[in-house]
This record gives C-alpha cells, structure tokens and sequence, in this order.
C-alpha cells in the first residue's frame, strides 16, 4: 500500500507523520473502518491528530481509489482498503462486516447487459453473527 502511494495519482501525497500512521492502520486492516475507528486507532500515538486530518486523508484515499467507501451502515461510512475484488457478509444487528473471497460467476444476459461492458460485481450476505445471536439468546431467556 505504501509503495502505491508514490506511484499513484499525478499528485503526490505528502507522507507526514500523521498520515503515516493512518496507512500503517489501514494496511491489511480487515475490520472496515469508520473515520471514527480509524481516528480512535490513530489518536493513541498522536494525541495531537484531529478528526479533521483522519477524514480529510481518508476521502483523498478514495478519491484516489485506494480505499472503497461502503455505504452498507447508514449511519456511518465504513471504508474497505483490501483491494482485491471480493463480496461482504454483513451482521444486521452490529455491521461487523466479513470479506468473502469466492468467484460466484455471475453473468448478466445480452439483454439486460444492453451496451454496458461488465467490469465487475459486488454481492452482500446478511446474517446474525455468533456474538449478536448469543445475545440474542440471552436477552429472551432473560425476558
Ligand atoms: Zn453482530
Ligand atoms: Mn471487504
């Protein structure tokens, strides 16, 4: 990723400190973070970075294609910096999201492709994780 950095893009990304540091939490980062997670993330060893910084870098890194933004959670965007095509699997109840590594092959008729050259697809599962299911479980005996 970091490497990317340089040769992506016509401008280049001054890599301050900060900024740095926000690459480093990103890279391999599984978890699909909100600006706020990666802001909490960051602030341990930067106590002076704002939340400005975090989400100004972060909307440069989707602008740059780097980072995919999801718009699975309403309430807040979550962003993907894994960059290999892959689907999701989502938790209803706490939008823990899983990546799902599988070529489902799916493929559009002539018809509904119209004059539109496939590049790609993206498909959600939704479930109920184990820990949102075991609290589930819970709260109705408790009931
Ligand atoms: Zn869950
Ligand atoms: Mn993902």
């Amino acid at each position: 990723m970091k490497k990317k950095l340089n040769v992506s893009g016509k401008k280049r990304m001054k890599l301050t400190p900060q900024r740095m540091a926000i690459f480093e939490y990103l890279d391999g980062n599984r978890s699909h973070p909100s600006a706020n997670d990666v802001y909490k993330a960051v602030i341990e060893r930067f106590p002076t970075m704002s939340f400005a910084t975090v989400y100004n870098t972060m909307d440069m890194l989707k602008t740059k294609g780097m980072v995919l933004e999801l718009s699975i959670d309403p309430d807040k965007k979550r962003f993907d910096p894994n960059p290999v095509p892959h689907h999701h699997l989502i938790c209803v109840h706490c939008k823990k999201i899983v990546d799902v590594h599988r070529d489902f092959s799916l493929d559009l008729s002539e018809e509904e492709r119209g004059d539109y050259e496939i590049i790609g697809n993206h498909v959600d599962f939704y479930g109920v994780c184990k820990t949102c299911s075991k609290k589930d479980r819970k709260e109705e005996r408790e009931k």
